[in-house]
């Protein structure tokens, strides 16, 4: 794997300096400590050098939301000498249930667990590849299905899959704002849910929420996990397909 170039190296350490202020900011408004938020670069159409230079600057945490492209830059970083950081991958993506078995062989955490179908089969993909996942319940927020989520009235059925399938671990709960609306009001009801299932799931505490354009509202609301790609990476070209 090539090394990034000089410019694009400077260019991710000043996107992070910058992102960094901007969450420390946040964390001090609502007297949150910095080091109660996880944050995971989502690196999606950006190449595993770009991992590799973050992982440089110390980010350990990395986020993709496609099954293929997730697993072949898990792989190519996985694979290299001298050896790249242990990194944790998180799945961000919409998750089909034929994708699952793949998934659970890289992934060390799965934030959109939407269906008791898909908390099935990443159950059954952990065992075949001999892992444990830790897992989310990704609640829908908006009335518009192609975003993924569990509408409100099914989160605790999907919650309950996840809890109790062996080979998984239910840590929290995660939501994509909505595009049209406050996401203040959107994080804050997921703040409610949020509580609805760490009552029934001991250590299921987790809120993961805030991208680059929502972080402040979501850390104001409660978010333990930041997923940033833009702030970091800068703008995506849409991938081919
Ligand atoms: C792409 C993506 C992000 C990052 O979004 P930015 O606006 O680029 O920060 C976060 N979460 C999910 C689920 C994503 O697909």
């Amino acid at each position: 794997m090539a090394a990034v170039s000089d410019q694009r190296a400077a260019q991710l350490a000043a996107n992070l300096r910058s992102l960094e202020e901007r969450i420390t900011r946040a964390c001090d408004a609502t007297g949150r400590a910095r080091s109660a938020v996880s944050l995971i670069a989502v690196t999606k159409t950006f190449p595993a050098a770009d991992v590799l230079a973050l992982a440089g600057l110390g980010l350990r945490d990395f986020g993709e939301n496609r099954d293929a492209e997730a697993r072949d830059k898990a792989r190519a970083l996985a694979a290299l000498d001298p050896p790249a950081p242990d990194l944790r991958w998180h799945f961000v993506g919409r998750l089909q249930r034929n994708k699952c078995r793949s998934v659970a062989t890289y992934a060390d955490v799965v934030h959109s667990v939407d269906r008791v179908e898909v908390a099935r089969a990443l159950d059954e993909g952990a065992h075949r590849a001999d892992r444990y996942l830790d897992v989310m319940v990704q609640v829908s927020l908006d009335a518009d299905p192609g975003r993924g989520g569990a509408e409100m009235a099914a989160v605790a059925a999907v919650a309950d899959a996840c809890a109790t399938a062996t080979r998984l671990r239910l840590t929290g709960v995660m939501a994509i704002a909505p595009l049209d609306a406050d996401p203040g009001d959107a994080f804050s009801r997921l703040a409610g849910i949020s509580a609805q299932v760490s009552a029934a799931h001991e250590g299921a505490h987790a809120i993961s929420a805030g991208m680059s354009n929502d972080l402040e509202a979501a850390l104001r609301h409660g978010a333990t996990h930041l997923r940033v790609g833009t702030a970091l990476l800068g703008h995506r070209t849409p991938p081919p397909g």
